[in-house]
């Protein structure tokens, strides 16, 4: 066996995350690995903290970056807040949502679900709804950007009526953060968890969280202890709470922790807004490019995500064989289809670094060839 070295190809990646790594924030990841206890380690984590809750838009104390992806993010939501016995509402619309309808049931936990149509935004009046018909209903959670189908949600309207129903809101914003407008605080979020490698194009791995105080309360005043160790948050605020002494809980991600750092950074200079108009302006120029080619979106107008386009494969079209001819011929990676959507739709990201003009064009050329050669 002679094993060497393993050398990916430069590929342009337009799916539904990994999106591409700027080359500014590779290169933080190959700065020295210190010690995660290192004062200098610390200091950087503080910075991360606060890059972060300007990211998420919140002054919530309690915002770090959970070493693990997104789905370990969606789990320290439910292990730490959700106790068994308790009741929540799942708004399911995707995906996504069911695996959040998954998380509740095995913490013996209710899932009562919101049912809403793929490829649509939750309903607000449905969740009205039934939260009417739920008074035991302590927790309302939703995905606001359902990278499986490409559907955003009223984040605000949904929290709104959460509160009116006194429960506490768990957001999904793996996709969202970065590419749509977020605001925690002023929307009162009260538990929300995202990923390093959509709209922030940093490397996978890394799930950023934020819990209010509502939400810290609830975790201090559990009588049943989180099940999971690793996920119990009430252990992991020690390791990162910048006021003099940290304690070990684990080993930090350091390198990652340096690449989400730059990513964060680039963020803070383009400035939140922008960001949230670039993915929009090139999403409209993609939009444009692809009903020149025929190719329909699943998503109605009004309820799209820009970072996450969803379309129908065109009648007879070979899903797979478009999809590898344009791996083979222009290093380019787009999405397939998911649950429902499963070999009828393909799912073009548009996410973080990989927003550029420059792909929009690559992604409209190619698939035009491709298109033409099927
Ligand atoms: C990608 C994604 C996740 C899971 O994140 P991983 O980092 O793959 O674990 C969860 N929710 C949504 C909406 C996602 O798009």
């Amino acid at each position: 066996m002679n094993i060497q070295s393993f050398i990916p190809p430069q590929r342009t990646l337009m799916g539904p995350g990994p999106s591409d790594v700027s080359a500014r924030v590779l290169s933080a990841l190959a700065r020295p690995t210190i010690g995660h206890l290192d004062p200098l380690f610390v200091g950087m984590m503080d910075e991360v903290k606060a890059l972060l809750q300007y990211a998420f838009q919140t002054k919530n104390e309690f915002t770090i970056a959970l070493s693990a992806p997104g789905s370990a993010g969606m789990e320290a939501c439910f292990v730490n807040l959700v106790s068994p016995g308790d009741s929540v509402v799942v708004c399911r619309n995707g995906v996504f949502g069911q695996r959040m309808v998954e998380n509740v049931t095995r913490l013996g936990a209710t899932a009562i679900v919101v049912d809403c149509e793929w490829g649509r935004a939750v309903d607000p009046q449905m969740l009205e709804q039934t939260l009417a018909h739920h008074p035991e209903a302590k927790f309302v959670a939703f995905v606001h950007a359902e990278t499986s189908t490409g559907a955003l949600s009223d984040a605000k309207a949904l929290c709104e009526i959460a509160h009116k129903f006194d429960c506490l809101t768990i957001v999904d914003a793996v996709t969202s953060l970065g590419g749509v407008e977020l605001k925690v605080d002023e929307w009162g979020i009260d538990a929300i968890y995202s990923g390093s490698q959509k709209c922030l194009s940093c490397v996978p791995g890394i799930s950023p969280i934020s819990f209010n105080d509502k939400a810290v309360a609830v975790i201090k005043n559990r009588t049943v202890p989180v099940q999971s160790w690793f996920l119990d948050q009430s252990l992991v605020m020690a390791y990162w709470s910048g006021e003099g002494k940290r304690s070990y809980h684990h080993t930090a991600p350091v390198n990652s922790l340096y690449a989400l750092h730059e990513s964060l950074v680039m963020l803070k200079n383009e400035g939140l807004e922008n960001s949230w108009e670039r993915h929009a302006t090139l999403h409209a120029e993609l939009a444009k490019g692809l009903k020149g080619l025929g190719i329909e979106f699943i998503v109605p107008e009004n309820e799209r995500l820009p970072q996450l386009n969803s379309v129908f494969i065109p009648e007879g079209v070979d899903d797979a064989a478009v999809r590898n001819y344009l791996l083979a011929h222009y290093n380019l990676e787009i999405g397939a289809g998911l649950g429902q959507f499963a070999g009828k739709a393909w799912r073009i990201g548009l996410m973080g670094f990989t927003a550029r003009y420059e792909n929009v064009a690559l992604c409209l050329a190619a698939l035009e060839d491709a298109l033409k050669q099927a």
